[in-house]
């Protein structure tokens, strides 16, 4: 079959294989291990019916891939897409281990798909979907705290995770049942901070790029976000994120993209705003003083600095690559960015963010409420007023050995003692800084290496095959 006729998740598989080919060739590792590091470990396929409003049947495709169990449980959002397909998760299951390993975060990587559309059933279908395929995973021990641990992905979000924990505790009752899942609703034993995580995560490694004065002259930008050029594909979770907390942060979201078209605006659009008029008028298109853009894609090739594509795969391909004017592309989304395309983009000078660093927010904060969930208690529930009484403590000495009164102001911001958003918050920008550092120190000392994918493949085969090593299973 030529490459042109290979499905999209063919293609997005093949490439995933390509990059880890291309990357293992800078490690030491034996063949075999690094074959064994690249397989996907389980792929499992089920098709089950769903009875229709007028008596008639619909057979419904799934499926969960584990790409790794090096480390358990492992982990990986659920999609629910018309075109999703078996290489489609494989890839994203692979990317899925490759993303724990670089933030450190000990899973294995798994991903699941769901082959609907989900904008064309009715709620209460989606349910009976949703709890089915939660269903026939428990039946074959595919989910479970300490064994796989999905979460929200394209087409999915708080609902259907909650549907998936309220089905697994019926069917396997334990204390530990609700770690079943991440990306719970808050009143069903989620955390605060995960819906946006993603967005978030996003934000920080893009800020973390920018603040490099030393990429940023090769670039020939200034040094941070402040006044820098944002396009975003994609107003959905990811995205809308994306975009509030780069203008958040300073930068000009000049345009915004989703199915039904985009928006333009080079004097800067209002995320909020923007995001209010769609839920309003179920379209993007005609926000104030944007221009609109069709077809939707076109927007990808626009003036901008930075290019965030938060819908899905193989976005930015062989066809646009030359197109395309940004400087910085943050991958969002799982793999938009064809290996055919970062061939031309690296000619063209572009840096490119890879996906399984840029959007690791969502898998680091999912972490966080697996913790959660495993301990009962949410973080900082039992340091909060100690902390505020120690710093009270702590301002009341400074005052009385200089004799100056703290500013009511500073002393709220001293005094607050931390919650879980503050600690989530917290732990998920740590956890993007130190990871875009550790791969540009793996870029820096090889110096064979020119692209920021490569260096961050090589940091996770790295780490995953040390692990392999002194686990005991490869000598
Ligand atoms: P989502 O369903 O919330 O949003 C995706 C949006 O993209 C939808 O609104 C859809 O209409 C839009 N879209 C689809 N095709 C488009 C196109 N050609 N142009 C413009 N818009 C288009 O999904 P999401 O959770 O935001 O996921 C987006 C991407 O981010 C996926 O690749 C996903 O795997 C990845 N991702 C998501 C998470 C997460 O926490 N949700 C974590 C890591 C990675």
């Amino acid at each position: 079959m030529s490459k042109d006729h290979l499905s999209e998740g063919t293609k997005f598989y093949n490439d995933v294989l390509s990059f880890f080919d291309y990357a293992a060739s800078f490690t030491k590792h034996p063949k075999g291990l690094l074959e064994q590091i690249k397989v996907c470990n389980s792929v499992y396929e089920t098709n089950f019916p769903l009875r229709l409003d007028n008596g008639d049947y619909e057979v419904i495709r799934a499926w969960r891939v584990q790409h790794s169990h090096h480390k358990l449980p492992v982990k990986g959002g659920i999609r629910f897409a018309e075109n999703v397909n078996a290489d489609e998760v494989k890839a994203l299951a692979s990317l899925m281990t490759f993303k724990c390993a670089l933030v450190n975060v000990p899973f294995g990587g798994a991903k699941g798909g769901v082959k609907i559309n989900p904008k064309k059933y009715t709620d209460r279908q989606l349910e009976t979907i949703t709890r089915r395929y939660t269903t026939e995973l428990v039946k074959k021990e595919m989910i479970g705290p300490s064994i796989d641990v999905p979460a929200p992905d394209y087409g999915t979000g708080p609902r259907e995770m909650a549907w998936i924990a309220d089905t697994y505790a019926l069917l396997r009752p334990g204390i530990n049942a609700l770690g079943c899942v991440t990306g719970k609703p808050l009143s069903q034993h989620g955390i605060r901070g995960r819906k946006e995580a993603t967005g978030r995560g996003v934000f920080f490694a893009l800020r973390e790029a920018v603040s490099v004065k030393e990429d940023m002259d090769k670039l020939g930008l200034s040094v941070g976000l402040e006044g820098k050029r944002v396009i975003v594909q994609g107003f959905g979770n990811v995205g809308y994120h994306a975009a509030l907390f780069c203008q958040e942060g300073g930068a000009t979201v000049v345009g915004i993209s989703e199915y039904e078209g985009g928006v333009y605006d080079p004097n800067g659009l209002d995320i909020a705003d923007l995001f209010k008029h769609r839920l309003e008028t179920g379209s993007l298109l005609n926000y104030k003083n944007a221009k609109n853009i069709t077809p939707s894609n076109s927007l990808l090739e626009f003036e901008c600095d930075v290019l965030i594509p938060a819908a899905l795969e193989n976005q930015i391909h062989e066809g646009n690559a030359a197109n395309i004017k940004a400087k910085i592309i943050v991958e969002g989304a799982n793999g938009p960015v064809t290996a055919d395309a970062e061939k031309i983009l690296l000619a063209k000078n572009v840096l490119i963010l890879p996906d399984f660093y840029a959007n690791a927010g969502g898998v680091t904060v999912s972490y966080f409420e697996w913790l959660k969930n495993l301990s009962r208690v949410s973080f900082g529930k039992i340091t909060k007023r100690y902390d505020l009484m120690e710093n009270t403590r702590i301002i009341q000495a400074i005052e009385s050995s200089t004799g100056v009164a703290v500013s009511a102001d500073l002393r709220r911001l001293i005094e607050k003692g931390a919650d879980e958003n503050d600690l989530v918050n917290s732990g998920l920008e740590e956890t993007m800084i130190t990871a875009y550092h550790q791969i540009r120190e793996t870029l820096v000392q090889h110096k064979d290496i020119q692209d920021l994918r490569t260096a961050a493949f090589v940091s996770s085969i790295n780490k995953i095959g040390v692990a392999y090593i002194e686990s005991g299973i490869f000598p």
